[in-house]
Protein backbone atom coordinates (compact mmCIF):
# COMPACT_ATOMS: atom_id res chain seq x y z
CA UNK A 1 0.00 0.00 0.00
CA UNK A 2 0.83 3.46 -0.72
CA UNK A 3 -0.46 6.17 1.30
CA UNK A 4 0.28 10.15 1.54
CA UNK A 5 -0.80 12.87 3.28
CA UNK A 6 -1.31 16.17 1.59
CA UNK A 7 -2.54 19.71 2.68
CA UNK A 8 -1.46 23.22 2.96
CA UNK A 9 1.40 24.13 5.61
CA UNK A 10 0.71 24.87 8.98
CA UNK A 11 -2.58 22.01 8.15
CA UNK A 12 -0.93 19.50 11.11
CA UNK A 13 -0.12 15.85 9.00
CA UNK A 14 3.37 15.26 10.61
CA UNK A 15 1.80 14.30 14.20
CA UNK A 16 -0.57 12.29 12.27
CA UNK A 17 1.87 10.69 10.29
CA UNK A 18 3.30 8.81 12.77
CA UNK A 19 0.27 8.05 14.85
CA UNK A 20 -0.50 6.28 11.33
CA UNK A 21 2.34 4.43 10.83
CA UNK A 22 2.27 3.01 14.33
CA UNK A 23 -1.24 2.21 13.82
CA UNK A 24 -0.31 -0.22 10.79
CA UNK A 25 2.71 -1.36 12.59
CA UNK A 26 0.81 -2.48 15.32
CA UNK A 27 -1.37 -4.39 12.85
CA UNK A 28 1.38 -5.93 11.26
CA UNK A 29 2.33 -3.82 8.21
CA UNK A 30 6.20 -3.68 7.53
CA UNK A 31 5.83 0.60 7.39
CA UNK A 32 8.11 2.94 5.51
CA UNK A 33 8.36 6.36 6.48
CA UNK A 34 9.44 9.14 3.61
CA UNK A 35 8.78 12.55 2.24
CA UNK A 36 8.72 14.90 -0.77
CA UNK A 37 10.41 16.79 -1.99
CA UNK A 38 12.94 14.56 -0.99
CA UNK A 39 13.24 10.96 0.52
CA UNK A 40 16.68 9.73 -1.51
CA UNK A 41 20.04 11.74 -1.28
CA UNK A 42 19.48 12.91 -4.46
CA UNK A 43 15.86 13.98 -4.02
CA UNK A 44 17.03 16.02 -0.40
CA UNK A 45 20.09 17.91 -2.78
CA UNK A 46 17.35 18.85 -4.74
CA UNK A 47 14.97 19.52 -1.88
CA UNK A 48 17.60 21.97 -0.19
CA UNK A 49 17.81 23.92 -3.82
CA UNK A 50 14.22 24.01 -4.13
CA UNK A 51 13.80 25.22 -0.30
CA UNK A 52 16.28 27.97 -0.61
CA UNK A 53 16.52 29.44 -3.97
CA UNK A 54 14.25 31.65 -5.56
CA UNK A 55 13.09 30.18 -8.88
CA UNK A 56 9.98 29.86 -11.00
CA UNK A 57 7.06 27.40 -11.01
CA UNK A 58 8.74 25.30 -14.12
CA UNK A 59 11.90 25.60 -12.69
CA UNK A 60 10.53 24.04 -9.07
CA UNK A 61 8.50 21.43 -11.03
CA UNK A 62 11.03 19.92 -12.46
CA UNK A 63 13.13 19.87 -9.58
CA UNK A 64 10.50 18.38 -7.68
CA UNK A 65 9.70 15.66 -10.16
CA UNK A 66 13.34 14.55 -11.07
CA UNK A 67 13.59 14.23 -7.07
CA UNK A 68 10.45 12.09 -7.54
CA UNK A 69 11.27 10.12 -10.28
CA UNK A 70 14.64 8.78 -8.33
CA UNK A 71 12.58 8.71 -4.90
CA UNK A 72 10.31 6.09 -7.00
CA UNK A 73 12.74 4.07 -8.55
CA UNK A 74 15.05 3.88 -5.78
CA UNK A 75 12.77 3.58 -2.50
CA UNK A 76 9.21 3.78 -2.85
CA UNK A 77 8.59 0.88 -5.80
CA UNK A 78 11.40 -1.24 -4.36
CA UNK A 79 9.36 -1.22 -1.03
CA UNK A 80 5.81 -1.84 -2.23
CA UNK A 81 7.58 -4.49 -4.70
CA UNK A 82 8.73 -6.01 -0.73
CA UNK A 83 5.61 -5.95 0.51
CA UNK A 84 5.88 -2.67 3.05
CA UNK A 85 3.70 0.02 3.03
CA UNK A 86 5.02 2.98 2.52
CA UNK A 87 3.75 6.27 3.82
CA UNK A 88 4.82 9.30 2.14
CA UNK A 89 4.22 13.15 3.66
CA UNK A 90 3.36 15.23 0.38
CA UNK A 91 3.36 13.47 -2.76
CA UNK A 92 2.65 14.51 -6.87
CA UNK A 93 -0.74 16.25 -5.61
CA UNK A 94 1.65 18.97 -3.86
CA UNK A 95 2.84 19.85 -7.47
CA UNK A 96 -0.29 20.21 -8.66
CA UNK A 97 -1.14 22.31 -5.55
CA UNK A 98 1.46 24.27 -5.01
CA UNK A 99 3.16 25.18 -8.57
CA UNK A 100 -0.19 24.78 -10.76
CA UNK A 101 -2.80 26.91 -8.77
CA UNK A 102 -0.46 28.19 -5.81
CA UNK A 103 1.87 29.68 -8.42
CA UNK A 104 0.29 29.27 -11.77
CA UNK A 105 2.10 26.74 -13.87
CA UNK A 106 -0.04 25.18 -16.91
CA UNK A 107 -1.87 21.82 -15.33
CA UNK A 108 -1.45 20.20 -18.93
CA UNK A 109 2.30 20.26 -18.17
CA UNK A 110 2.06 19.07 -15.00
CA UNK A 111 0.02 15.83 -15.62
CA UNK A 112 2.64 15.51 -19.07
CA UNK A 113 5.35 14.99 -15.98
CA UNK A 114 3.21 13.19 -14.17
CA UNK A 115 2.93 10.62 -16.60
CA UNK A 116 6.08 10.94 -17.61
CA UNK A 117 7.71 10.17 -14.10
CA UNK A 118 5.41 7.69 -12.56
CA UNK A 119 4.19 5.85 -15.52
CA UNK A 120 0.63 5.31 -14.03
CA UNK A 121 1.18 4.96 -10.69
CA UNK A 122 -0.61 6.34 -8.00
CA UNK A 123 -0.77 6.28 -4.10
CA UNK A 124 -3.56 3.90 -3.08
CA UNK A 125 -5.25 6.77 -0.45
CA UNK A 126 -4.59 10.30 0.51
CA UNK A 127 -4.91 11.88 3.51
CA UNK A 128 -6.06 15.51 2.49
CA UNK A 129 -5.94 17.44 5.58
CA UNK A 130 -8.33 20.70 4.61
CA UNK A 131 -8.59 23.90 6.36
CA UNK A 132 -8.87 27.33 5.92
CA UNK A 133 -5.64 29.09 5.04
CA UNK A 134 -5.99 31.71 7.85
CA UNK A 135 -6.39 29.05 10.45
CA UNK A 136 -3.33 27.26 9.22
CA UNK A 137 -1.16 30.63 9.29
CA UNK A 138 -2.53 30.90 12.73
CA UNK A 139 -0.70 27.82 13.41
CA UNK A 140 2.66 28.34 11.73
CA UNK A 141 3.16 31.99 13.46
CA UNK A 142 2.67 29.59 17.00
CA UNK A 143 5.58 27.05 15.52
CA UNK A 144 8.83 26.98 13.40
CA UNK A 145 10.89 28.29 11.50
CA UNK A 146 9.97 29.60 8.42
CA UNK A 147 11.31 28.46 4.82
CA UNK A 148 10.22 30.32 1.49
CA UNK A 149 7.18 28.71 1.13
CA UNK A 150 5.41 29.73 4.85
CA UNK A 151 5.85 33.70 4.04
CA UNK A 152 3.80 33.63 1.12
CA UNK A 153 0.17 35.43 1.35
CA UNK A 154 -3.47 33.88 2.40
CA UNK A 155 -3.97 33.80 -1.12
CA UNK A 156 -1.55 31.61 -1.80
CA UNK A 157 -2.72 29.50 0.48
CA UNK A 158 -5.99 29.71 -0.33
CA UNK A 159 -5.14 28.77 -4.41
CA UNK A 160 -2.90 25.66 -3.04
CA UNK A 161 -6.03 24.48 -1.03
CA UNK A 162 -8.16 25.06 -3.94
CA UNK A 163 -5.70 23.04 -6.14
CA UNK A 164 -6.08 19.95 -3.57
CA UNK A 165 -9.51 20.31 -3.50
CA UNK A 166 -9.22 20.17 -7.67
CA UNK A 167 -7.27 16.92 -7.22
CA UNK A 168 -9.78 15.47 -4.66
CA UNK A 169 -12.75 16.08 -6.93
CA UNK A 170 -10.99 14.32 -9.78
CA UNK A 171 -10.15 11.60 -7.70
CA UNK A 172 -12.57 10.69 -4.94
CA UNK A 173 -11.70 7.13 -4.39
CA UNK A 174 -8.25 7.92 -3.72
CA UNK A 175 -8.48 10.71 -1.53
CA UNK A 176 -9.85 11.21 2.29
CA UNK A 177 -10.55 14.55 3.25
CA UNK A 178 -9.86 15.31 6.68
CA UNK A 179 -11.15 18.58 8.14
CA UNK A 180 -7.98 19.68 9.90
CA UNK A 181 -9.16 22.61 11.71
CA UNK A 182 -10.34 20.25 14.42
CA UNK A 183 -8.37 18.91 17.53
CA UNK A 184 -5.80 16.64 17.04
CA UNK A 185 -8.14 14.35 18.64
CA UNK A 186 -11.09 14.42 16.17
CA UNK A 187 -8.53 14.12 13.34
CA UNK A 188 -7.06 11.16 14.70
CA UNK A 189 -11.17 9.97 14.68
CA UNK A 190 -11.46 11.09 10.97
CA UNK A 191 -7.84 9.44 10.28
CA UNK A 192 -8.76 6.21 12.13
CA UNK A 193 -12.69 5.88 10.95
CA UNK A 194 -10.90 6.11 6.93
CA UNK A 195 -8.52 3.62 7.34
CA UNK A 196 -10.92 1.24 9.36
CA UNK A 197 -13.52 1.98 6.49
CA UNK A 198 -10.54 0.31 4.27
CA UNK A 199 -9.79 -2.69 5.95
CA UNK A 200 -6.62 -1.20 7.70
O1 LIG B 1 5.99 19.45 3.63
P1 LIG B 1 7.24 20.21 3.86
O2 LIG B 1 7.10 21.25 4.95
O3 LIG B 1 8.43 19.34 4.04
O4 LIG B 1 7.51 21.03 2.49
C1 LIG B 1 8.55 21.96 2.40
C2 LIG B 1 8.05 23.22 1.72
O5 LIG B 1 7.97 23.04 0.31
C3 LIG B 1 6.71 23.63 2.21
O6 LIG B 1 6.72 25.00 2.53
C4 LIG B 1 5.81 23.34 1.03
O7 LIG B 1 4.78 24.25 1.01
C5 LIG B 1 6.72 23.48 -0.16
N1 LIG B 1 6.36 22.63 -1.29
C6 LIG B 1 6.08 23.20 -2.53
N2 LIG B 1 5.79 22.40 -3.59
C7 LIG B 1 5.76 21.05 -3.47
C8 LIG B 1 6.03 20.47 -2.23
C9 LIG B 1 6.33 21.29 -1.14
O8 LIG B 1 6.09 24.41 -2.67
N3 LIG B 1 5.49 20.30 -4.53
Amino acid sequence: RFITFEGIDGAGKSTHIASVSQRLRERGAEVLNTREPGGTPLAESLRALFLHSSMDGLTEALLVFAGRRDHLRQVIVPALAAGKTVVCDRFTDASFAYQGAGRGMDLAVLATLEQWVQEGRQPDLTFWFDLPAEVAAQRRAAAREADRFEQQDLEFFERVRAGYAARAAAAPQRFARIDASLSVAEVAAQIAAHLEARGC
